[in-house]
Parts: structure tokens; sequence; C-alpha cells
């Protein structure tokens, strides 16, 4: 099974081009993310241009990714009660979980998660139709409506 992601070709314009590419199945820990949208961001073209370092073609950008929960790998802890089809959004931070600096709540000092960010370094991200992600960083919108759904 395939789908299809805007994948990078290379450091010139067009940075970017469409191809299907082979469904992932979530590994261990990991959760298989069916994409609602992805915002494009200018760090896209810091990406692109090198500036974080250098990119594989193939490579999947799109780093502000919500969707939903489509499959779970094996040995997932799943501390959220995530049931397929529940909305969620991927944080492009994907600490370790274990560090001094993700026990004080302080994921972002994770010295694991400047390794592995979703669309940016070590992890495809959302400009796809799905993409698998380390559990920890799939939120549940429940856990961040709560901030915004009283307009509803
Ligand atoms: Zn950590």
């Amino acid at each position: 099974m395939t789908y299809e992601a805007a994948t990078f070709k290379g450091p010139s314009k067009p940075y970017l081009e469409i191809k299907d590419v082979p469904t992932p199945k979530p590994g261990p820990g990991e959760i298989l993310v069916k994409v609602a949208s992805t915002g494009i961001c200018h760090s896209d073209i810091h990406l692109f241009k090198g500036d974080f370092g250098p990119v594989m073609p193939g490579f999947i950008p799109g780093h502000e990714i919500s969707g939903w929960v489509e499959d779970f790998g094996p040995d997932v802890k799943n501390p959220w009660g995530l049931r397929k089809g529940d909305p969620v959004i991927v944080s492009w931070i994907v600490p370790d979980g274990i560090c001094k600096y993700c026990a004080s709540g302080k994921e972002n000092y994770c010295p694991a998660a400047a390794g592995r960010m979703p669309g940016l370094v070590g992890l495809n991200g959302g400009h796809a139709e799905y993409l698998t992600v380390p559990e920890i960083a799939v939120i549940p919108w429940r856990e961040v409506s709560m901030f915004t759904t009283h307009r509803q």
C-alpha cells in the first residue's frame, strides 16, 4: 500500500516533488497517524537550504501536524488511552521521557529531542497522508482543545 507525500527533491527549486511512497508500519512504541493537515513554515525553507544540516532526497518535511490515530505499533504504552480515529496533534519535540529535563517538565531541553524532530531532523514529517511517530509525540486533541473548545 502506498500514499502520496511531498518529498524533498534537492536544495534548489522546486524543493519538493509529490511521490507515492510505501505506507509505513508503526514500529515498536510508534503510532501511525493519518494526517489531517500540516502547516507550511518558514523553517521548511531553512530545511531545504540545508541550514539544519544535510537533507537526504526523499525526506518528508512538515513539522506542524494534526491528524487521527490510524494504527499502533507493538509495545505502545498508550497512557492517553487513544483509540483508532481519535484526533491528535504531533509534537515536533520528541523527547525520551526519561532524562532529568523530561522528569522536570522541560522536554524541550531533552538531548534526545534534538536528533528526532518529525519533518525536520531524523523523522519523516507530515507533508504526507500518513506518518509514524514515537507515541510520546502524539497528543490527544482533547488535551489541547481544553483551552479552545469553549468557543464552539
Ligand atoms: Zn529527555
